[in-house]
């Protein structure tokens, strides 16, 4: 049997550079997997199907609740979110290593399912930087980001309990110490 893979839960406000950096990550270590999660919000920008998220409707993540496909799920910003428990135990059967974008909630609940898992919090430079990033996205609407500023702040609080926090101050440090991270846990078997 192939050893088990390792669990990389990496949360963030929205804005604080996550997707970047995760990105980045992905390529440059092909070792890792990305868990796709389901979502009900809409795409936004150029995100694909399948590729960014797996977009259903409201009752067919209701359904996948009801049928236990979820190894957790949350709501955030108004819409659902889940991780497809399939995928996690084939992945980590199979020997992966898998990363998942999951908010706090959600890291919280995969926690305590999967105690081995490495938890990694990136967080931005400041509050200021948060909003003038999301500003500078420019893919919510003034409300959004009202209300994505205002769960960072409840989100910031709760980086305390993560294993590692990274400051996303800048791109190319955040992600060599990800990197670092992940081969410190690998060498550790
Ligand atoms: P966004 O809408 O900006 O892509 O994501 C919003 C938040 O949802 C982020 O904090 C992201 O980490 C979180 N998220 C994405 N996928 C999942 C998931 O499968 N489960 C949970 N609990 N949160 C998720």
């Amino acid at each position: 049997m192939a050893k088990r893979g390792h669990l990389f839960i990496i949360s963030a406000p929205s804005g604080a550079g996550k997707s970047s950096i995760l990105s980045a990550i992905l390529k440059k270590d092909p070792g890792l997997r990305y868990s796709i999660s389901y979502t009900t919000r809409p795409p936004r920008g150029k995100e694909r199907d399948g590729v960014d998220y797996y977009f259903i409707s409201d009752s067919a993540f209701r359904k996948k609740i009801d049928a236990g496909e979820l190894a957790e799920w949350a709501e955030v910003h108004g819409h659902l979110y889940g991780t497809s428990a399939r995928y996690l135990e084939d992945s980590l059967d199979r020997g992966h290593d898998i990363l998942f974008d999951i908010d706090v909630e959600g890291a919280k609940k995969l926690y305590a399912k999967y105690p081995e898992a490495i938890l990694v919090f990136i967080a931005p430079p400041s509050m200021e930087e948060l909003k003038r990033r999301l500003v500078e996205r420019g893919t919510d609407s003034a409300e959004a980001i009202e209300r994505r500023l205002k769960n960072a702040k409840a989100e910031m609080a709760e980086a305390k309990w993560y294993h590692h926090v990274i400051v996303n101050d800048d791109l190319a440090q955040a992600v060599s110490e990800l990197k670092a991270i992940i081969e410190q846990v690998r060498s550790q078997g």
